[in-house]
């Protein structure tokens, strides 16, 4: 009997993505340049509002020049969350500085403030302030915009935005990905849309939009010949890819309600489960695009069902579920750099669990999922 997987998060294509890429084809724009592009850009301006958005191949490349335009160098620390996708991290190596891992807040799972501010104070009496600040929205859910943004404030330090999970967010009504001083989104294959692979970076003003695409293109000066003054970087987005991101911005608005759908599922699933949170934003001014959708599991409570009897009775099923983010500072590759915190990151990756939360899940598969969890608690 054929099983076939249910995924975490699979593309999930509108219907016009093709349309898009054969307007492409037919103009010959297939080049990483003209009005393919564009329009993508647009339609992603149009949405955040107010905003100056520049198409790069991936999140980690936006991430990467979001470090070069806010002047990150050799020698630099970057304060980042720990609980987080690498590419969060990496980007600060390229450039040859320091990551400071930062625990999490319960309240959201991201940047704990209070943990944020004793490392900028003790960063800067050991000789050194940080050069910037690497803000998450784990899982679609903000982070504490006005608490992050008072301490960065306060000593001065940018924030870069990581809302590669959050398009469709928002706090108080204004959209993730508009917060930090620069902000970046991904379209890799698994997040809320995708360009199959791809992301972009947000900026305030047309000026720094325009340093990005240099940045992006090489670094050519302003020559007939090719001259370059500065290290440039080949990280523009195809137009293939930015035609299928066309596509895809029809259907966002779709998507987020579809996996907010896939939440309140889960909440309805777990809701007379002993020892199981679905986890939520903590009150009415986050607005989440439940791109995860997430639980933790209170061994204590349950003391038969761990994070990994339900990961396992799922995977036998052919079910796909992850456990969170295994913490950066605990990667055996960023094991010696510091980490200001009190374990709460690393609570969670034993605790939590991620469950399948496409857009495309069918009522079929809904009902496979609550079928085997169900079974899970018949004794
Ligand atoms: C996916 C992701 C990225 C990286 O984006 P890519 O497009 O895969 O390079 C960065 N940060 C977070 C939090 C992500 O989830």
């Amino acid at each position: 009997m054929s099983n076939p997987k249910i995924s975490l998060s699979s593309p999930h294509m509108g219907g016009d993505e093709q349309k898009f890429i054969q307007e492409a084809f037919d103009n010959n724009w297939i080049a990483p340049n003209g009005p393919g592009i564009f329009s993508f850009e647009n339609d992603i301006e149009n949405y955040l509002e107010n905003v100056n958005v520049t198409a790069l191949n991936s999140g980690t490349a936006a991430i990467h020049l979001g470090l070069v335009l806010l002047g990150v160098k050799k020698g630099d620390e970057v304060l980042v969350q720990t609980h987080t996708h690498v590419a969060s991290v990496n980007p600060i190596i390229y450039q040859g500085a320091t990551p400071v891992f930062i625990d999490s807040e319960v309240d959201t799972w991201n940047l704990c403030p209070v943990f944020l501010e004793k490392a900028i104070t003790d960063r800067i009496s050991k000789g050194q302030k940080p050069k910037a600040i690497i803000a998450v929205h784990i899982y679609g859910i903000p982070y504490k915009i006005e608490a992050i943004r008072t301490v960065a404030d306060k000593y001065n330090i940018p924030i870069l935005e990581d809302s590669a999970e959050a398009l469709g967010s928002s706090y108080k009504g204004q959209k993730c990905g508009t917060f930090g001083d620069i902000g970046i989104l991904s379209f890799n294959g698994n997040k809320i849309i995708t360009t199959s692979g791809g992301g972009a970076l947000i900026t305030k003003t047309k000026a720094e939009k325009e340093k990005a695409i240099f940045f992006a293109t090489q670094s050519k000066d302003p020559a007939p010949y090719y001259q370059h003054s500065e290290i440039g970087y080949n990280y523009r987005m195809s137009t293939i890819c930015a035609s299928i991101g066309r596509g895809q911005m029809k259907v966002l608005n779709n998507h987020v309600v579809s996996r907010r759908a896939m939440h309140d599922f889960y909440l309805d699933l777990f809701e007379n489960v002993e020892g199981i949170t679905v986890f939520s934003v903590p009150n009415e001014d986050y607005y989440s695009n439940y791109w995860l959708t997430t639980i933790l599991i209170d061994s204590e409570k349950n003391n038969t069902i761990n994070r990994e009897t339900i990961r396992l009775a799922l995977e036998q099923e052919n079910i796909e579920s992850r456990p969170l983010w295994k913490p950066m500072h605990l990667q055996p590759i960023f094991k010696e750099y510091p980490y200001y915190g009190s374990n709460i990151a690393q609570s969670l990756f034993e605790n939590g669990l991620c469950l399948p939360s496409g857009s495309n899940l069918t009522a079929m598969e809904r009902a496979k999922i609550r079928r085997v969890v169900l079974k899970l608690y018949q004794r």
